[in-house]
């Protein structure tokens, strides 16, 4: 059934400046699903108890202190989508939703990567002290394992960041994944992380990402931790050596893929 994204907003006092009549950012957004644009009017009416006009001319601006905007959203609309899904602060881990960020008129920060303006600041700043450890050579990248000692299954993978903070990551962050299932379907004691290996980069390699990547394969086949253990298969066409060392941690939806992605 299609998804409806819809926006109130609300009359623009007449002390704030701006050439719309509608004041930004709208009073409420969010989204319906309903078997078409009418339905989903109906249902937005509904749960507020009261008629929205979607259109409001100039001379009668006076009777409407709402307007209502709907448009239908494509699947493949992950601009507005993922705004709806739950991300994880890149800090402490919490998650959240962007949409309810965007419709909290308190909310002290409103981007995507940090669930608030305190973790902005303290994130960016650990940010430049590992980028200055890691060139340093303090905080070189590692291949690291976590193991359930029940099954003896193992996930490898590679980080620059503290491995701790992936294992925070891999814990907090619900994705629908093998891995992440069977994290939550047991106790935390059930399960070990360790370091496979320290990388030392080689003074004559040239791609960095992709010796990581190599290595980070070497120990998934050492393991047999893609048919015995819970790694995924690396995506068809990816290339990893075209990834950013110190990008941004993955989102939520895309972890059950990070085979081969330095986080
Ligand atoms: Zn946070």
């Amino acid at each position: 059934m299609p998804e409806f994204y819809y926006q109130i907003k609300g009359r623009r006092p007449p002390e704030y400046e701006g050439d719309s009549p509608w004041a930004w950012p709208p009073v409420f957004s969010g989204l319906v699903t309903a078997p078409d644009r009418k339905a989903a009017k109906a249902q937005i009416d509904e749960e507020y108890g009261r008629t929205f006009p979607q259109r409001v001319l100039a001379k009668d601006l006076e009777q409407h202190a709402y307007l209502l905007r709907i448009e239908e959203v494509d699947p493949s609309n992950d601009y507005i989508l993922r705004r709806f899904r739950e991300s994880s602060c890149r800090e402490c881990g919490s998650t959240f939703r962007l949409i309810d960020k965007y419709n909290d008129f308190h909310a002290d920060y409103r981007g995507a990567d940090y669930c608030s303006y305190r973790c902005s600041v303290d994130g960016k700043a650990r940010e430049v002290q590992e980028f200055r450890l890691t060139n340093e050579g303090k905080l070189p990248p590692v291949i690291y394992q976590i193991r359930q000692k029940s099954s003896g299954m193992a996930y490898v993978g590679q980080t620059t960041q503290p491995f701790t903070l992936r294992w925070w990551q891999h814990l907090t962050v619900p994705t629908g994944c093998k891995f992440h299932k069977a994290i939550h379907a047991s106790h935390p004691t059930d399960w070990e992380y360790s370091i496979l290996e320290v990388i030392v980069i080689p003074d004559d390699c040239k791609d960095r990402a992709a010796y990581i990547t190599q290595r980070e394969s070497h120990w998934i086949a050492a393991l047999n931790s893609i048919e015995q253990g819970f790694n995924t298969a690396r995506p068809a066409g990816f290339n990893p050596s075209t990834n950013d060392l110190f990008s941004a941690a993955p989102a939520a939806d895309e972890m059950s893929a990070q085979v081969g992605e330095p986080v």
